[in-house]
């Protein structure tokens, strides 16, 4: 198989009907860079920045920030990297920072990721002035995570506003472009889409949190975790609608959770009209494979007839349509 994957890496990711899928890596460390072109990755769709701040000893300084977030432009060269702002809490910890502020009974529930950012915007414009100095004269995206109403990302948005002042006070360079979004994975952001469509130049699904909100199910707990088929009629009829949404809206959309890392998963989302995802690089030869054996129109179709059936999963149905024609899962 990998000498297969690796014969239509510089290959794009066409379906069988013609339609070209973006296949994106997610990344977080310069270590991660090399995989973006070894995984013929058409960009990055995740760079989780906590993971700097998670391996450091002490809080990165913004020489450092500045440092990886200019190694990750180069890397991508032309390609698209998407940056997501600090995610800690929850289940990313920082041991350098005061853990009794952490210590809480639902982490996940809690304080973390943009609530921290907007509570302490100082940690969040720091890194806003880092990124926005490590693509001055070039393209920055930016999203947000956890993100869970229209007037947070407003929020965040303006501190944006505000480092751009600052560059232009002191007569710095900005970058040539910025498109901001967000992450879309607390379901009462995916509640206020119609809102918060016309202020975003992007939207990325985080399958992972919002699967884990939608069933109230904690994604750390196999108990619970493995409950719910993230094949089912309730996951798959909830993102059709929020991809039905931003199309008609003209907004761009990617889902970078883990399941578009799974080959039939990754099926199931290029049927309910993913047209770009964004998964770990050893992920890439066999979502690929898959997406130049599958006819996608016709899987669309199918699955029109599914959402609304009563069973908690349709693997079984997905799994026969990938048998019989012959798509490889
Ligand atoms: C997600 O929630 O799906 C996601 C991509 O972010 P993380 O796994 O880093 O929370
Ligand atoms: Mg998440």
């Amino acid at each position: 198989k990998q000498a297969q994957y690796e014969a239509i890496r510089h290959e794009p990711a066409i379906t069988v009907d013609g339609k070209k899928i973006d296949l994106y890596v997610n990344a977080g460390l310069q270590v991660d860079l090399r995989h973006l072109h070894e995984s013929g990755a058409e960009g990055i769709g995740l760079f989780r920045t906590e993971l700097q701040f998670m391996v450091a000893s002490k809080l990165p300084s913004l020489k450092d920030q500045i440092e990886l977030y200019s190694a990750v432009l180069d890397a991508a060269g032309d390609k698209p990297a998407v940056f997501r702002t600090l995610d800690i809490g929850g289940d990313k910890m920082l041991p350098y920072m005061d853990m009794a502020a952490f210590k809480e009974e639902n982490p996940a529930l809690g304080w973390r990721a943009i609530r921290i950012g907007l509570d302490r915007p100082a940690l969040l414009r720091h890194q806003l002035r880092a990124l926005l100095t490590a693509a001055a004269g070039r393209s920055l995206r930016v999203m947000f995570p956890m993100v869970a109403e229209v007037a947070e990302f407003k929020r965040a948005r303006s501190l944006v506003d505000k480092e751009l002042a600052r560059l232009a006070k002191f007569g710095r360079p900005a970058p040539a472009k910025i498109e901001i979004g967000t992450m879309l994975e607390v379901p009462s952001l995916v509640w206020q889409l119609d809102t918060l469509l016309p202020l975003v130049d992007f939207v990325s699904v985080g399958s992972n949190d919002l699967l884990q909100f939608l069933f109230a199910a904690d994604r750390g707990n196999p108990r619970v975790a493995n409950r719910y088929d993230l094949l089912s009629p309730a996951v798959l009829g909830f993102l059709r609608s929020i991809v039905v949404k931003c199309r008609a809206q003209g907004v761009p959309i990617t889902l970078c959770g883990e399941m578009s890392g799974k080959p039939l998963e990754a099926m199931a989302l290029l049927g309910v009209g993913f047209r770009r995802v964004s998964m770990s690089p050893a992920a890439i030869g066999p979502v690929k494979m898959m997406t130049r054996s599958l006819d996608v129109g016709s899987l669309e179709s199918y699955m029109e007839e599914l959402y609304a059936l009563p069973v908690s999963s349709l693997r079984e149905q997905l799994n026969s349509f990938a048998k019989d024609h012959r798509v490889v899962v």
